[in-house]
């Protein structure tokens, strides 16, 4: 018992506290201080009436002038709750829409969850009271299918839409056409500086309302030769910033690509800076720097963003935040006065031809340079330490970023589109339509997993597909495993794969947590090994101990767990019963199978594969527990391809080659999948630029099926 009870003290620590901040000097004097102070609050009445009289506004305000945390309570405060309707505020990432609602529902002085809540994917605080609720603009998507018309809300207001994210893109395209059916509904959307034009051109010239911007100037500072190591030029240049002046003269800022290069920075910059007090005094260790904190912000789990990083810390303390680009505008960090810039971000970039998508290190734009640098001058002048040349920057960067829906794989927005009714995918109102490969190959793979018909229209499957908040493949495994006979084991499976890291790998005990690593592992599956893990977790009663003494991440398994408890919710809703098919785990594989058809490959030498579909070489990730099967199995299928040096398959199962024969049918047959066939109307696009390759892609097909 004691464990469980362990499990609830450690939430209560964690994340749900309930809008109470252990942290916050939060009497209402102050806090009322520093909203007052905020931009937004000078043009307060302008901004609710301009909202007021418009169906659409384009907000517009430097990072931090109070766009997300102040609008919503102003239309609050104007009567847009008093008919009983709710402000809805989205946020293209789940770690802001948690962290904003807890700043606001504190603010009003409310409960987190009553008055103020929030929803992002599996995770909903908020309750009948609710008036203000922050979501991602993915859950705004979902509510949107159980009621189209949006009745509950009286304004909507779209943030952070420079972001460009899909889910946002695709909400505008809904709203615009919403509106003509909406009279009395509001629609605001805000923007930091950049594309505010192009939001009001997408609405008929809606018009612009410029928060006055109060920033104080940066100084760029490039680097004067291209940097090899940015992680090892971030530490440097925060050391020697550190080094050279008082610890209270401004929080440093650094602008890293994702969660490792995040956490390898902040864990470096700790031991130099270690090292360097030791020889100061002259001791051979030093146990506590006193005069720096260092915090890490990255989106893998949003509990995790501690609530002191927005407070400058008192003494003569100096923060380092090294932060993902959440830093850049969703998160305003105060205090802060050096920025050190990496120049690169992890961007997701899908290949329509091969049919994948990757997270790739990419430069960033030149925009969102601009954007980082300026974190610097938001109390007062500041620097900007870019870790690129000038010419790099001016040469070589994009002026602007490329929108998500130029660039990611559309299975999922096309299946949504599809189910509200989208008929014609290519014309829907996108504010930059994306390429029409991509879509195209949307429309394919939705088709080869079953989700559509021949003349692209919606099946069964595919209606109950988008009813769960899951990547089409990951919930085709889900939905058919009940037939299987093992839906209890494949929504752990499932869970599994939606949180992060669950093997913990430090750096100086890898050795040893490679060896519990593979203690768990099932030879013929990584899927398999998942449920291992979760299994034997549940028997140790779901113990912290248990973890940690195996290098397994707890939080993330316990974050598998309440996913879990949401599956099964919304598959109860939708009967699909839970069934084991106890120690018969072929059946898992095979259902696995059934999920993954399409991303299947054939062995071809050592820790190497082929892709079936594409004929591209794929390398079974170094971590895969295949490897301990001796000899590689000759076919397997692969939950996620990970493009790094080297095209890597992760979290893949054996399969035997007639069930893929089974499950993939159209893929593996000789009878051909004519692309254009799938788009229900003919479309500006010329089918015959896609003909040539086509026929290449079937005879490589064929050619593998005569291998078979
Ligand atoms: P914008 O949306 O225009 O970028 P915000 O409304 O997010 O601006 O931020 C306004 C102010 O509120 C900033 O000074 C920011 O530091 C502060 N703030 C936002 N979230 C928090 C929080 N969780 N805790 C403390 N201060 C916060
Ligand atoms: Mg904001």
């Amino acid at each position: 018992l004691g464990d469980v009870l362990g499990v609830k003290d450690e939430q209560a620590l964690s994340s749900h506290e309930n809008g109470r901040f252990k942290d916050e000097p939060a009497t209402r004097e102050e806090i009322d201080r520093v909203r007052k102070s905020l931009p937004a609050y000078t043009v307060k009445a302008n901004l609710v009436q301009t909202i007021q009289e418009n169906q659409v506004t384009i907000v517009i305000g430097e990072t931090g002038s109070g766009k997300t945390t102040q609008l919503p309570q102003y239309l609050f405060d104007g009567g847009f709750c008093s008919d009983g309707k709710l402000i809805a505020c989205t946020q293209p990432r789940r770690v802001a829409a948690m962290s904003v609602a807890k700043r606001v529902a504190s603010e009003m002085g409310v409960k987190l969850g009553e008055e103020v809540g929030y929803s992002i994917r599996f995770e909903d605080e908020t309750s009948d009271k609710t008036l203000i609720k922050f979501m991602t603009d993915g859950i705004l998507l979902r509510e949107a299918l159980l009621d189209p018309t949006l009745d509950r809300y009286s304004c909507i207001i779209i943030d952070e839409a420079h972001e460009r994210s899909l889910n946002t893109e695709v909400m505008l395209g809904l709203l615009k056409r919403l509106l003509a059916q909406r009279r009395d509904l509001k629609v605001v959307v805000t923007s930091a500086t950049m594309n505010a034009a192009r939001f009001a051109n997408f609405f008929g010239n809606a018009p612009q309302f410029n928060i006055p911007g109060r920033t104080f100037p940066v100084q760029l500072i490039y680097s004067k030769y291209p940097v090899e190591d940015y992680v090892e030029a971030a530490v440097m240049q925060a050391v020697r910033i550190h080094a050279s002046t008082e610890a209270n003269s401004g929080d440093i800022l650094i602008f890293m690509t994702g969660q490792e290069d995040v956490e390898v920075t902040a864990e470096v910059i700790k031991e130099r800076l270690t090292d360097i007090y030791a020889k100061s005094k002259g001791i051979a260790r030093f146990e506590e720097i006193d005069d720096v904190k260092i915090f890490t912000v990255y989106s893998a789990l949003p509990g995790d963003i501690q609530n002191e990083i927005f407070h400058s810390l008192s003494g003569n303390k100096r923060k380092i935040v090294v932060a993902t680009n959440i830093a850049e505008t969703s998160l305003t960090i105060d205090g802060v006065r050096h920025v050190i810039d990496c120049g690169y971000s992890k961007l997701k970039v899908y290949n329509p031809r091969i049919g994948l998508d990757s997270l790739i290190v990419s430069p960033i734009s030149l925009a969102n340079a601009n954007q980082r640098s300026g974190r610097a001058g938001r109390t007062a002048p500041g620097t900007a330490y870019r870790l690129y040349t000038e010419e790099t920057a001016f040469e070589d960067m994009y002026a602007q970023a490329i929108p998500e829906i130029q660039r990611t794989n559309l299975s999922n927005t096309v299946l949504l589109l599809k189910s509200l009714g989208v008929d014609e995918v290519a014309k829907f109102p996108f504010v930059d339509p994306p390429p029409i490969q991509t879509l195209l190959a949307s429309l394919n793979e939705l088709f080869f997993i079953g989700a559509l018909d021949k003349g692209g229209n919606l099946t069964a499957l595919g209606n109950e597909m988008a009813k769960f908040p899951l990547q089409p493949s990951l919930c085709k495994t889900l939905l058919s495993s009940a037939q299987h006979g093992c839906s209890e084991e494949m929504v752990t499976i499932v869970s599994m794969l939606s949180v992060p890291q669950i093997f913990h790998r430090p750096k100086e005990r890898q050795k040893e947590s490679d060896a519990a690593r593979s203690r768990f592992f099932v030879p013929e599956s990584d899927h398999l090994t998942l449920l291992n893990v979760y299994s034997q977790w549940k028997s140790s009663r779901y113990s912290h101990r248990w973890c940690t003494k195996h290098f397994i991440n707890f939080k993330s398994l316990q974050r598998a767990r309440e996913i879990r408890g949401q599956l099964i919710k919304i598959m109860k809703k939708n009967h699909i019963t839970l069934v084991s098919t106890g120690t018969d785990w072929d059946t898992i594989r095979k259902c696995i199978c059934s999920g993954y058809a399409h991303q299947a490959a054939r062995v071809a030498g050592l820790g190497k594969y082929i892709s079936l579909r594409t004929g591209m070489e794929l390398q079974l990730h170094p971590t895969s527990a295949l490897y301990g099967l001796g000899d590689l199995p000759p076919y397997v299928v692969y939950n996620e391809l990970l493009m790094t040096t080297k095209e890597y398959i992760c979290c893949v199962t054996s399969v035997d080659p007639f069930w893929l024969m089974e499950y993939g049918t159209l893929l593996y047959d000789i009878k051909k999948v004519n692309i254009a066939d799938l788009v229900r109307h003919p479309i500006e696009y010329s089918a015959a630029d896609e003909g040539p390759k086509d026929e290449e892609r079937d005879n490589e097909i064929n050619r593998k099926l005569r291998a078979l």
